[in-house]
Order: C-alpha cells, then sequence, then structure tokens
C-alpha cells in the first residue's frame, strides 16, 4: 500500500498516548502498524512531539545544555524509520500484496482457527505481554461480522483486502478505532478476502444469541 491511499487515521489523542507510553500493549501494537507505515502519521507524532517537548519545557523551567535546541531539532529532523521491504521472520505466510507490521517482529501468531463461515482468527501472542489481547481476523469475501458495539475500545489496522461498516469503507493501511458510540457491522467487499489486526479492550457486545455465544467462543 502507498501512504497516498491511506484514507483513515488515528486521532491525535491516541498518537499522543502512544508517543507518551501510555497505552497498553495491544493497542499500542495496533497503532504501531498503522504508523509504521504512514508518512502522515509519522509527520503528525513528530509535530505532536516536538509541541510535547516545548509544552514540557514551560511546565518545568530547568538548565538546558547549550546544546539542547540543536539536539532537539535535529531529533525531529531524524529520518522516521523508514518502511523497508524485509519480511517479518517467523510468521505465516499472507496473500500477496499484503505483508506484516514490523511491529509483530517477535510475537508469535496461532494458526488460523474456524469462528464462523467465512471467518478465521488468529491470536497474536506477545512475548512481553502474554495478557495482551490482539486478533488476526480473515473474513472472506462478501462476508460480515455480526452487528456489535464495544464495552470499551477496539483498534483495528487493515492489513489486506478492505471492508465497509455502514459509515465509511476501509483499505489496507487504514485505521479504525471504535468504542461504545460505534454501533457498526462490517461487511467485507467483494473480490477479496480482507485481514485484518484489532486489539481488544473490554468486551465485545453483541447484539444477537449467535453472536455472543460466537464472542464467548473467541473469549472476545
Ligand atoms: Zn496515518
Amino acid at each position: 500500500m502507498s501512504t497516498a491511499s491511506i484514507q483513515h487515521h488515528p486521532g491525535d489523542d491516541l498518537l499522543l498516548a502512544l508517543a507518551a507510553g501510555q497505552l497498553p500493549t495491544a493497542p499500542a501494537l495496533v497503532l504501531s502498524s498503522h504508523v509504521e507505515d504512514c508518512a502522515h502519521c509519522q509527520e503528525q507524532l513528530r509535530v505532536l512531539q516536538a509541541a510535547g517537548g516545548a509544552l514540557l519545557q514551560e511546565l518545568a523551567p530547568a538548565p538546558l545544555r547549550d546544546d539542547a535546541l540543536a539536539r532537539a531539532l535535529q531529533a525531529i529532523d531524524a529520518p522516521q524509520a523508514v518502511p523497508a521491504a524485509v519480511p517479518v521472520r517467523g510468521l505465516p505466510p499472507l496473500p500477496a500484496g499484503a505483508h506484516w507490521p514490523r511491529a509483530l517482529a517477535g510475537c508469535r501468531i496461532t494458526r488460523w482457527r474456524w469462528m464462523a463461515p467465512g471467518m478465521r482468527y488468529a491470536r497474536v501472542r506477545v512475548p512481553h505481554d502474554p495478557a495482551a489481547n490482539v486478533l488476526l481476523l480473515r473474513i472472506a469475501a462478501g462476508m460480515y461480522l455480526a452487528q456489535h458495539t464495544h464495552s470499551d475500545r477496539e483498534l483495528t489496522q487493515v492489513l489486506h483486502g478492505s471492508f465497509h461498516d455502514g459509515r465509511a469503507q476501509f483499505s489496507a493501511g487504514d485505521f479504525d478505532a471504535a468504542d461504545t458510540q460505534v454501533h457498526h457491522q462490517p461487511v467485507v467487499q467483494a473480490g477479496s478476502e480482507c485481514i485484518c489486526l484489532a486489539s481488544i479492550e473490554g468486551r465485545l457486545e453483541f447484539n444477537g444469541w449467535f453472536a455472543r455465544t460466537l464472542g464467548s467462543l473467541v473469549g472476545i
């Protein structure tokens, strides 16, 4: 994917929380997966970090090293991690055109498990935080997820294909944050399956008994 094709980005609040190291493992991982491929968000992070640094100086006046300004400017101008085409090792293959985010390097991914017709999921095991709830969803073309809302925050990064959730279309590279205000039913577009990386905090709240059973089956 190219940065130009990315339509949906995280808000400044999430980027700030990421920059400040305030996000739990699961959402931080999904958000990092977006930022590493998104020049727009990398630039936004730099602006926020610079603004945050300035704010900090105002709040806590302290003698600065003579070269503090030069060092800060150098840090801001330093090239960001270049999205390299280096594949992440040790993870299962993805469809042509898709690649694993480098943020997942070192993670282990379980095999794809059946969830419902046309739907599979896998868990992402994060070595330093085994309790982190990170999932991969793999949904066949034309299928839809049960309508649901969220008891807490759900972050999604599209790795492959695209879906429409009644609000907007989300394609590879796009990011989505849903919370209790969002009541949606993602439908995968025809022509290609869709693979998403998602972090789930709290539980999904499904509307129907089938979906509720599904939710408890998957443990989300
Ligand atoms: Zn972005």
